[in-house]
């Protein structure tokens, strides 16, 4: 079996209504798919977490090293592309476009040998997941609170019993934001908080004192991915559990997190950590040092799929009757594309989201919708 070509896909789609985190305005949506296709016919999808045409860039500069290569053989050609662009690719783009070839083998793999990507990672402990609706940025020409209020409550009436809003924008705005949030759904739907490293530690650290008896499951990234020191801050002088990964990459950003005990909860995203392969040694890492995990997704379906997978293969830590399960991050915001380019869409009923059982990743996509929102 030989790769016989490597291709991205750049989607697009202009929103019609604006919306900001802490530090970017979306004026689009924009997602990088890789299409892997091997001389036996058989294709593979992988996505890339972040800047899509940069990482279309990148998976491009790839293809040489992967082209004629057995698909099957993950590991060596995860290893081959990391040591070629080690040197100036240890974070970021390099390892995004990594993360969406890497997934892209894995669903080879899983439909050259008739099963599911999380069989062949060693199986499943779930074959569902409860999601979280992820949302609550700031539109932009919005009215901040009232805003939040809508679309919670309507996060609750679709049965989510879990959301996450974004915060970061400043600690008056943020925490009337949180207090009426709280007031609207109410005492028993789990709340995160995600500031997209907007605060220092001391504004971050006011922020958690200041919402800390409303019932925060977590307050994600409060400072930047670099200060590892502010995190442990944060972690230390507010009591609501500290949260981050979206922006490390590889086992090795991964290891310095850990030992530096910065984080209560890991956050890999498949399409970014440095795809499958490095997401479940991650998951191992996590584990080894007794530290939460609960992969970030953001995406469209593909990225969806390898999350599910992913989700599918974490081990319960600790094990007991019924343990604790992790979240499955589902995007609420608009983008038309993201379940449009699976023949079947990835629902979730009533909160609830099931791991795809399907070959590979389990999807199937529609062609006509990479045409349809082509960039
Ligand atoms: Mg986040």
């Amino acid at each position: 079996m030989r790769i016989a070509d490597v291709q991205t896909h750049i989607l697009n789609y202009d929103l019609d209504t604006r919306f900001q985190s802490s530090f970017s305005t979306f004026q689009a949506r924009t997602h990088c798919l890789v299409e892997i296709t091997c001389e036996d016919g058989t294709v593979g999808w992988g996505e890339c977490l972040g800047p899509a045409v940069l990482n279309g860039a990148v998976v491009e500069q790839m293809r040489g090293w992967l082209i004629g290569k057995n698909p099957l053989e993950t590991e060596r050609l995860w290893l081959t592309l990391y040591h070629q662009f080690r040197d100036q690719g240890q974070r970021g783009v390099t390892i995004t476009a990594l993360s969406g070839i890497d997934i892209a083998l894995w669903d080879i793999k899983g439909k050259h040998f008739g099963a599911p990507v999380h069989v062949l990672l060693g199986g499943a402990f779930r074959t569902q997941v409860k999601a979280y609706a992820t949302g609550g940025f700031r539109r932009v020409g919005g009215e901040r609170v009232s805003d939040m209020v809508r679309e919670t409550a309507g996060y609750v009436a679709e049965g989510f019993e879990a959301m996450k809003i974004k915060i970061g924008y400043g600690a008056v705005e943020d925490i009337a934001t949180i207090e009426a949030v709280r007031d609207a759904i109410g005492p028993d739907t789990h709340l995160m908080i995600d500031a997209n490293h907007g605060y220092d530690a001391l504004e971050a650290i006011q922020v958690g004192n200041a919402v800390a008896d409303l019932g925060i499951d977590w307050f994600e990234e409060p400072v930047v991915p670099e200060d590892l020191d502010g995190y442990i801050e944060v972690k230390q002088r507010q009591p609501i559990p500290v949260a981050g990964g979206e922006t490390w990459y590889t086992r090795w950003n991964m290891l310095d997190v850990l030992k530096s005990g910065a984080v209560d909860i890991l956050q890999p995203d498949v399409c970014g950590v440095g795809g499958l392969s490095e997401s479940v040694k991650i998951a191992d890492m996590a584990a080894a040092f007794g530290v939460r995990l609960i992969p970030h997704v953001w995406g469209t379906g593909v990225a969806i799929a390898a999350g599910l997978q992913y989700l599918a293969v974490l081990p319960d830590v600790p094990p007991r009757h019924e343990p604790r399960q992790p979240w499955l991050e589902f995007d609420r915001t608009e983008n038309p594309f993201r379940q449009a380019v699976l023949t079947t869409p990835i629902e979730h009923e009533a909160g609830v989201v099931a791991v795809p059982q399907g070959p590979g990743l389990g999807i199937e996509i529609d062609r006509a919708a990479l045409e349809q929102y082509r960039l």
